[in-house]
């Protein structure tokens, strides 16, 4: 830790530290509350757990049988509130749970949990569950295993297909109030007197050091939390017991039907997802202890093979194999360290509290992203507490994303002003960009040649990734892929698209020779991050 920060006022009321799904939020909740406030991550906004994740809006089913309905009922209330804040990015999803002979949840215990589901969820606008016979689950999903099925559940959760663009929405929301967003920045260590914190020191990737001082900083550096307090806090004992999920992508395959299923893996009946996402389906998770640096966390062959294998447990005649898998993706889920507990067991429960020894220091401990807005509003309540600003109430409940406000359709239709962008185009801006898709469009007009599609897969345009460093924060030809207009998440990780971006950023944005092969280089780099090790792993 750092001695003093000598300033006599701080440049900031509160520091930010890291810009995943909660920082994200907690930047636009002070800024909206009028807080001088600053966002620091030491990657690309959205780089870490938030975009490993399920992309699941969802209230959390299982969590019933931890007896967390208090959790239950906060997530489908975050929930609702999302499907009208971001109607472009969080969209409903009906699941399917098959029941089967043997199954650790019989037909009445699914049934039950359901009416619960849907009591916690009453007044909400998404419809109720439903029982399906044996017959009517095999006419909705023809390749499910039929030997000793008993019938299905179907439920509504809802979908935020791409993460990342909810952290840079949130960002442009905090941005629009008045923060400062830093990405690509480090906290090297945090700066204190007298028991209190009043800033922290940051590292640019050029090596420049620099001191930025803060009244309160919030710790909001999901699985890296306890890192960020050893590289300044007194110790008082490490707060996160961190755990490992994996997931892999494949191209949709026959007797899916497209239905996302919540279904038991044959192997040890835990409950896992097959969820249509992006045109392709994701199928996940694993949950394993993991105690290492989570930037280095990788999807294992065998967690491969054992998603494979529970699938087969469902699709039995047609489920993918490994050489379906098109790629693989593994993050850390920042959980409340909970001693011995089974994964399952730990809390999902997010806390929100001041250092055990440095007043003014917030740490942010779990969470998911269906929450995020909660959990940051119960931090910045603590941070206009501690700054005496108690009137300075939350806004965000109220108020809708930067691309919200419309619904996708009818920002589809709106964009039919732009006649050089084609239909497929058109719904790609829709969903990516909400409202917002149509500031991306008039870039067109000032320069007809942005309109050329980078990418076959996702239908963007040369104009988003203009957009992407001019307003959206970008940085990297990766950032603009796997971060903004979401080429990179296509069945080839972007690399054609990253061919046509980077001639885009050569044309439009002064990038000289070398340049266009180092973002090749960095984009090959994070591509390398969707690819398996063989390390064997314990599931
Ligand atoms: C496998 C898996 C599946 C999940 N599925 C779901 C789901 O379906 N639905 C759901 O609601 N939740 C889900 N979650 C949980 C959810 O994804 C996470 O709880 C949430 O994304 C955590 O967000 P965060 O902002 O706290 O952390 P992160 O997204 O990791 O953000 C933390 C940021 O801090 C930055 N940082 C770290 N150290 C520093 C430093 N020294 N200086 C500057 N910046 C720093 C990092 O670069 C990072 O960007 C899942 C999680 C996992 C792992």
């Amino acid at each position: 830790m750092s001695g003093p920060a000598t300033a006599a006022a701080a440049d900031y009321d509160v520091l930010v530290i890291g810009a995943g799904i909660n920082g994200a939020g907690i930047a636009r909740d002070a800024a909206l509350r009028g807080l001088r406030t600053c966002i620091i991550d030491q990657d690309d906004a959205g780089a870490g757990t938030s975009r490993w994740s399920s992309r699941l809006i969802h209230g959390g089913l299982r969590y019933l049988e931890h007896g967390e309905l208090g959790l239950v009922h906060e997530s489908l209330r975050e929930r609702e509130l999302l499907l009208r804040q971001a109607p472009h990015l969080v969209r409903p999803l009906p699941l399917l749970i098959p029941v089967y002979a043997g199954s650790n949840r019989s037909l009445a215990t699914v049934d039950f949990g359901l009416w619960v589901y849907d009591l916690l969820s009453l007044g909400r606008s998404l419809p109720g569950h439903r029982r399906l016979s044996r017959e009517e689950a095999i006419r909705e999903v023809p390749g499910l295993r039929i030997d000793s099925l008993e019938g299905a559940a179907t439920y509504f959760d809802a979908q935020v297909t791409f993460p990342e663009r909810l952290v840079i929405e949130l960002l442009v929301a905090a941005r629009e109030s008045g923060a400062v967003v830093r990405t690509r920045t480090r906290v090297t260590g945090l700066l204190a007197d007298g028991g209190r914190v009043r800033g922290a020191t940051v590292e640019s990737p050029d090596g420049r050091r620099e001191t930025l001082t803060a009244t309160v900083v919030v710790n909001a550096a999901g699985p890296w939390v306890d890192r960020v307090i050893a590289g300044g806090a007194p110790a008082g004992g490490r707060l996160l017991g961190p755990t490992k999920g994996t997931h892999i992508v494949v191209r949709r395959f026959a007797g899916f039907a497209g239905q996302a299923m919540y279904a038991e893996a044959s192997s040890d009946g835990r409950p896992f997802f097959i969820i249509p996402w992006n045109g392709l389906v994701l199928i996940g998770t694993t949950d394993t202890r993991f105690e290492g640096d989570p930037a280095t966390a990788r999807a294992t062959e065998a967690e491969v093979a054992y998603l494979l294998e529970a699938t087969r447990g469902v699709f039995p005649r047609t489920a993918p194999e490994r050489r379906h898998v098109l790629y693989a993706y593994a993050g850390v889920r920042p959980l409340p360290r909970q001693g011995l507990r089974e994964t399952a067991a730990i809390t999902r429960r997010h806390h929100v509290r001041q250092h055990a020894s440095l007043r003014g220091l917030y740490n942010v401990v779990g969470g998911k992203l269906t929450t995020f807005r909660s959990l940051a509003e119960e931090a910045v309540d603590q941070v206009v507490a501690r700054l005496g600003r108690r009137g300075a109430r939350c806004a965000t409940a109220a108020a809708a994303l930067p691309g919200g406000g419309a619904t996708p359709l009818d920002v589809e239709t709106e964009l039919q002003r732009f006649p050089a962008l084609s239909a497929l185009t058109r719904r790609h801006l829709a969903d990516t960009y909400g409202t917002r898709a149509e500031r991306v469009a008039a870039l067109v007009l000032a320069e007809p040649a942005l309109a050329e599609p980078v990418c076959a897969w996702s239908h963007a345009i040369g104009a988003e990734v203009v957009y992407a460093f001019q307003e959206e924060f970008a940085g990297s030809l990766a950032d603009v892929l796997f971060r903004r207009c979401m080429a990179g998440l296509g069945p080839d990780l972007g690399r054609a698209a990253s061919e046509r971006a980077a001639g885009i950023g050569a044309r439009f944005l002064g990038w000289d020779a070398d340049r266009v092969r180092a973002e090749h280089a960095a984009w090959a780099a994070e591509a390398a991050l969707f690819s398996t090790v063989a390390e064997s792993a314990r599931l």
